[in-house]
């Protein structure tokens, strides 16, 4: 009985997910028309210098019935249903176009990085629109970045018209977000043009009794001119560590959070921090 039960529950759980995935592929394809996606910028620093190195901007989509979706979530229904090219071109020109504004209140060197979906990646036309749009906001290809991650990179790096390498033989910079989750690309690395290798958060956790794994990567990553980077840095201990290991480019709660492009016109924003 009690089982039977179960599977009535299990069943219901099902439709649920099943009509929150439509619910919310539905939704999505209106978003941009009702204004309901937002950017929040969120700064690397350089803390050798103390001067922000990049900003890297994060997809906030709230709906007034679904509420707040993650971007994991939004991606993920936007690559199912195609939406993804139109989201990715919308997150780009956005970026772009704020670009100047977060300039004005930081440094004039300060690059903008946009996480791009493997899915968009592959547009034949992603070159040529990226090119068209830098040109309308007056902005040259170093000024962006295109974070992609491992599994996306190494997907790419046999074919014979590579993305990343178009991308970056044009000058746009490339970072490797998430680094050291998938598997493998140790041998790989050295083939990927990237500009900064961002060091998943996972090597956080474990960083005081790991300290020679992250030297590796930090000494490797160099080795290949590259910098490293590791991401979601929250407490002074974890800066201080991971500043002593060579790591001079740092992201995380500590240094700031993602804030919506306001916030970096209100007193509360320090810069350069005291
Ligand atoms: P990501 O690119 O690896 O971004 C880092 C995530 O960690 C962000 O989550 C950020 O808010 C969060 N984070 C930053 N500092 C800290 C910290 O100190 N502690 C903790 N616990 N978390 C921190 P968010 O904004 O929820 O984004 C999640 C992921 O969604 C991103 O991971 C990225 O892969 C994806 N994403 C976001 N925006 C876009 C977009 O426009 N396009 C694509 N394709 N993916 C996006
Ligand atoms: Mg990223
Ligand atoms: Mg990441
Ligand atoms: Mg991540």
């Amino acid at each position: 009985k009690l089982g039977k039960k179960r599977w009535v529950n299990y069943i219901s759980g099902m439709e649920n997910v099943h009509k929150r995935a439509s619910s919310i592929a539905y939704k999505l394809s209106s978003a941009i028309q009702n204004n309901e996606l937002e950017l929040f910028y969120q700064p690397i620093y350089n803390i050798e210098t103390g001067s922000i190195y990049s900003f890297e901007a994060l997809l906030r989509w709230t709906n007034a019935e679904l509420g707040q979706v993650s971007p994991q979530e939004t991606i993920l229904v936007a690559e199912q249903t195609g939406l993804i090219h139109e989201i990715e071109n919308w997150v780009l020109n956005q970026a772009l176009s704020d670009l100047a504004k977060l300039r004005s209140v930081t440094e004039k060197s300060a690059t903008i990085a946009v996480n791009m979906s493997g899915l968009h990646m592959a547009q034949p036309k992603l070159l040529e629109t990226i090119i068209a749009m830098l040109d309308v906001h007056g902005l040259q290809p170093v000024d962006l970045t295109i974070e992609l991650t491992e599994s996306v990179l190494l997907s790419d790096i046999d074919k014979e018209q590579n993305p990343t390498q178009q991308i970056t033989s044009n000058g746009i910079k490339l970072n490797i977000d998430d680094f050291g989750t998938g598997y493998s690309s140790l041998a790989y690395l050295h083939a990927i043009p990237a500009s900064v290798v961002k060091v998943d958060r996972s090597f956080l956790d474990q960083a005081d009794n790991n300290t020679v794994t992250l030297e590796c990567i930090h000494t490797l990553v160099n080795s290949l001119n590259m910098q490293s980077l590791i991401e979601g840095i929250e407490t002074n201990h974890q800066s201080q560590l991971l500043a002593s290991l060579g790591y001079n480019l740092q992201q995380g709660y500590l240094l700031g959070r993602p804030q919506p492009l306001a916030y970096y016109f209100t007193e509360t924003f320090c810069y350069p921090k005291a």
